[in-house]
C-alpha cells in the first residue's frame, strides 16, 4: 500500500467519523456511499494480503558511517552493562565499539547518550497471523520492529502450498519490504506437493525438497510416527535444517519431549511433552471420563492439572529429565506468554495496548469461541485460574533449574492468539522469562544470542546476529530507559511512572530507534502505522454497519 495514498485514507476517514451519522447519510449520496464501502472493504477474506513494498522514507540507511553515540550498552552475551560507548556501523555491519563515547564524524549521527543499546532482539516462535485476524503481514512485522525484535523465526509463517514465508524472508533479506529478518520453518508434508509423509523414506525426501526450497528448519505438531521422526531429524541435521516440535497431546503417548530430544530434536517449544514426561508412577497421563480434545475448553483447562499428576521439583525424577535434556542439547522456548490468559484472562482482554493497537478482526478473533484455535476460556472459572498459576510455578521451575544447569532458554512469543498481539506479546514474554527466574540480564541474553544460536547452530554457524560485536550486522536496539531495571520500557506503550516533582503520570520508554541491517527504524513512526491500520479498520467497519443501517 502506497504510504501517501495511505494517509490521505486516513485523513479522509477521520473527517468522515467526525460527523454524525445522519450527517453522513446526507453528506453522501447512496452510490458514493456504496462506493465508499467498496473502497473500504476488506478483499474477500480468504487470503492474505502481499507485503506492501517498503516506500522511500521508511527506514533510513543503510549509511557508509553510522555513529551511534553515548549509549550505554547490553551486548547479549551476558556481560555486565558498560557506557558510554559509540558504535560505529559501516553500511550493515558494526565496524567499531569505542568505548569511553568518542565522537568521530560520520553521515549520520544518533545521539543516545543516556540511553540504552542492545543487539536486536529475536522471536523464535512467530506466525503471521491468517486472513480473519490480521490479514497484512506487514501490521505483525511492524508491531515486531516497533518493540526491537530484528529476527523471527516462523515456525511456520503460514501453511499449505501458498505457504508466503519464502518469498516474504528473500524480499526482508534484500530490504524491501519493512520486516524483521525471516527464518522460514515448515511443517512435514507441507508445502509439497508429492502428498503424505508417512514412512521414513518420503520424511527423508521430503526433507530434501524443502532444504532444496530455501527453508531453514520443521517445525513438529508430533504427527509422526517415531520411525518417520527419526528419519526426518537425521536427514534435517545431514542438511543444516533446524528442528523444533509443539509435542502435541496426541502423540504425546508415543512421543514425549524425552523421547523426541533422544531421536535429535533440537528444541521443545510450549510445555508439551515435558510433564509427560515427568508423570510419577503413570505411563499415560490421566484424563477425566468426558475429556475431549477437540473440546479446547476442556483440553486447556485439563493441561494445568497434568502439572498435578507430576513430582515435585527438586525430586531425583526432574533431575534426571533435566540432565536429560541437557546431554541432548536441547533448546527451550517456552513461549510462557502466550498461555498467560489462563492465569488471568480479565487482564489479558484489557491490555491498555489493545484500544489503539490491536485490529477489532483480531480481538474478534480473540475473543471466546468453539472454532477459534485458542480461544478456550468459554467458561473459565477462578478454579481455571488457580490451576494454571499452580502449573506455571512447576513449569516455570523447570524452565529456570534447565538453564541453572547450563541449558538454553530462547524467547519465542507465538503471537496472534490468545490476547497476544505481536511485539507486546514478546516482551510480556521477557516479562515472564524473569518471573521464572532468569535474571535480566539473563533474560536479555535469551532474547538475543540465545535465539540466535537456536537458528544458526543448526546450520553449523556462528550468528552473524544476536550480540553487539565489531563485524556483526548492524541489528540493533536503541532504548532510552533502562530494560534491565524494568523490562516494562521496551513495550510500544511504554512505561507509567508519577513525576513525584509534579505528581503528574508521564509515559517513559518505548524503543525509540530499531536498526535492522544497518537501516534506522523509527519505533515511534512504524507503531504510528499500526494505529493507522487499526483506525482504518475500525472506520471501515462503521462504515459497513452505517450502509447497512441505511439500507
Ligand atoms: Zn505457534
Amino acid at each position: 500500500m502506497d504510504k501517501q495514498w495511505f494517509a490521505s485514507q486516513v485523513l479522509h476517514a477521520r473527517a468522515m467519523a467526525t460527523r454524525r451519522h445522519s450527517m453522513l447519510k446526507s453528506f453522501f449520496s447512496a452510490a458514493a456511499l456504496a462506493s465508499a464501502v467498496i473502497a473500504f472493504s476488506a478483499p474477500a477474506a480468504a487470503q492474505m494480503e502481499r507485503v506492501p513494498d517498503r516506500p522511500a522514507g521508511e527506514g533510513e540507511g543503510p549509511y557508509d558511517t553510522l555513529l551511534i553515540k553515548g549509549a550505554t550498552m547490553i551486548d547479549g552475551t551476558g556481560a555486565p552493562p558498560e557506557g558510554p560507548v559509540s558504535i560505529l556501523v559501516e553500511g550493515n555491519r558494526i565496524a567499531r565499539i569505542l568505548r569511553g563515547g568518542a565522537d568521530i564524524p560520520a553521515d549520520r549521527v544518533i545521539d543516545a547518550s543516556g540511553m540504552y543499546i542492545l543487539p536486536g532482539f529475536v522471536d523464535t516462535h512467530g506466525h503471521n497471523g491468517d486472513p480473519s485476524k490480521a490479514p497484512q503481514p506487514s501490521y505483525g512485522f511492524k508491531l515486531w520492529l516497533t518493540h526491537g525484535v530484528t529476527s523471527v523465526r516462523g515456525v511456520g509463517f503460514g501453511f499449505g502450498p501458498d505457504d508466503p514465508s519464502l518469498d516474504q524472508k528473500r524480499r526482508s533479506a534484500a530490504n524491501t519490504i519493512t520486516a524483521p529478518r525471516l527464518f522460514a520453518y515448515t511443517a512435514p508434508g507441507d508445502v509439497w506437493p508429492n502428498g503424505a509423509v508417512g514412512t521414513p523414506q518420503q520424511g527423508r525426501e521430503w526433507v530434501r525438497w524443502i532444504a532444496n526450497r530455501g527453508y531453514d528448519g520443521i517445525k513438529f505438531f508430533n504427527n509422526e510416527d517415531p520411525a518417520t521422526l527419526a528419519a526426518i531429524l537425521d536427514e534435517s541435521d545431514k542438511l543444516g535444517l533446524g528442528t523444533v516440535a509443539h509435542l502435541g497431546q496426541r502423540g504425546v503417548a508415543e512421543v514425549n519431549a524425552r523421547a523426541a530430544t533422544e531421536l535429535g530434536l533440537d528444541g521443545v517449544t510450549h510445555f508439551y511433552g515435558h510433564f509427560e514426561s515427568l508423570l510419577d508412577g503413570a505411563a499415560l497421563p490421566q484424563y477425566p471420563a468426558d475429556y475431549n480434545y477437540l473440546d479446547e475448553q476442556s483440553r486447556f483447562a485439563w493441561v494445568a492439572r497434568l502439572a498435578d499428576q507430576v513430582g515435585d521439583p527438586g525430586t531425583e525424577q526432574w533431575s534426571a529429565y533435566i540432565d536429560h535434556l541437557i546431554e541432548n542439547d536441547a533448546t527451550l522456548s517456552p513461549t510462557f506468554n502466550i498461555y498467560s490468559a489462563s492465569r488471568d484472562v480479565m487482564k489479558a482482554r484489557n491490555m491498555e495496548w489493545h484500544e489503539k493497537y490491536t485490529l477489532p478482526s483480531l480481538m474478534q478473533f480473540y475473543a471466546p469461541s468453539l472454532t477459534n484455535h485458542g480461544s478456550y476460556y468459554h467458561d473459565w472459572t477462578s478454579e481455571d485460574e488457580v490451576a494454571w498459576r499452580n502449573f506455571y510455578r512447576k513449569w516455570f521451575d523447570l524452565t529456570r533449574e534447565f538453564k541453572d544447569r547450563g541449558g538454553r532458554v530462547t524467547a519465542g512469543s507465538d503471537p496472534g492468539y490468545i490476547y497476544q498481539t505481536w511485539g507486546f506479546a514478546y516482551i510480556g514474554e521477557l516479562e515472564m522469562l524473569r518471573e521464572a527466574g532468569l535474571t535480566p540480564l539473563e533474560v536479555i541474553q535469551a532474547a538475543t544470542i540465545n535465539g540466535a544460536r537456536e537458528i544458526y547452530e543448526p546450520k553449523g554457524e556462528e550468528p552473524p546476529m544476536g550480540s553487539i560485536k565489531e563485524g556483526k550486522l548492524a541489528d540493533l536496539v536503541i532504548v532510552p530507559e533502562n530494560p534491565l531495571a524494568n523490562l516494562k520500557v521496551l513495550y510500544g506503550t511504554g512505561h507509567t511512572r508519577l513525576n513525584r516533582e509534579t505528581n503528574t503520570l508521564e509515559t517513559v520508554g518505548g524503543v525509540r530507534w530499531t536498526i535492522k541491517d544497518g537501516i534506522v527504524f523509527d519505533a515511534r513512526a512504524l507503531l504510528k502505522d499500526v494505529a493507522d491500520m487499526v483506525e482504518m479498520q475500525k472506520l471501515r467497519e462503521n462504515a459497513i454497519m452505517q450502509s447497512q443501517q441505511a439500507e
